[in-house]
């Protein structure tokens, strides 16, 4: 199989006291999110939708919440094991997709520099992050930060596949050259190549 998917959830709860952190950022609020780590609800759930996408587990499962080492941990540490896994799995990322529940702080003015951070993190391009938010209308939970992510990942090829791949191209080539020649003896039409972009003999 060549792509899979991955779905990943979380939700923390704002508290006073702690700073915010989001996407490996520390945002400037005056609460931050609850947890046994540093409570990056962005980072738990690309994490798990990257875990997920390879059936490798979860968050949880490699890392307790009970386990001292964690504590106040950074979340890249999380999202680093989750890379790992991909890549040993043989897959890599072709894009993620996060949604923010949250009440504040307004994520639009900061998406650009959140999904930067994301996409260093995951050592991708900007252009394979997308972070975008929500506000939690009718669900009661002003309090709280939830967050929804998706990651397709495509499988690499093996060394052998594009030795494979390259002989297939020059294959190719070499009909292309047959089907010129042709042309060329039987209506006269003048070859598409052949003469070189410049001669090597001129070279000094
Ligand atoms: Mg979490």
């Amino acid at each position: 199989m060549d792509t899979r998917i991955g779905f990943g959830y979380d939700s923390h709860e704002f508290k006073s006291g702690v700073p915010l952190r989001l996407g490996g950022l520390t945002l400037d609020h005056p609460e931050g999110l609850a947890g046994h780590s540093d409570g990056d609800v962005l980072l738990h759930a690309v994490t798990d939708a990257l875990l997920g996408a390879v059936a490798a587990g979860d968050i949880g499962s490699f890392f307790p919440p009970g386990d001292p080492r964690w504590k106040g941990a950074d979340s890249a540490i999380f999202l680093n094991l989750a890379m790992e896994e991909l890549q040993n799995a043989g897959y890599r990322i072709a894009n993620v997709d996060a949604t923010l529940i949250l009440k504040a702080p307004k994520i639009a003015p900061i998406a650009a520099e959140l999904r930067a951070r994301v996409a260093d993190l995951l050592n991708v391009e900007i252009g394979q992050v997308s972070i975008k938010a929500k506000t939690p209308e009718g669900l009661g939970l002003d309090h709280v930060a939830q967050c929804h992510a998706v990651a397709l990942v495509a499988r690499v090829p093996e060394p052998e596949e594009l030795k494979s791949m390259s002989a297939v191209i020059e294959s190719q080539r070499q009909l292309e050259d047959v089907v010129d020649d042709l042309l060329s003896s039987v209506h006269g039409v003048p070859k598409k190549r052949g003469a070189p972009v410049y001669d090597t003999e001129d070279i000094t």
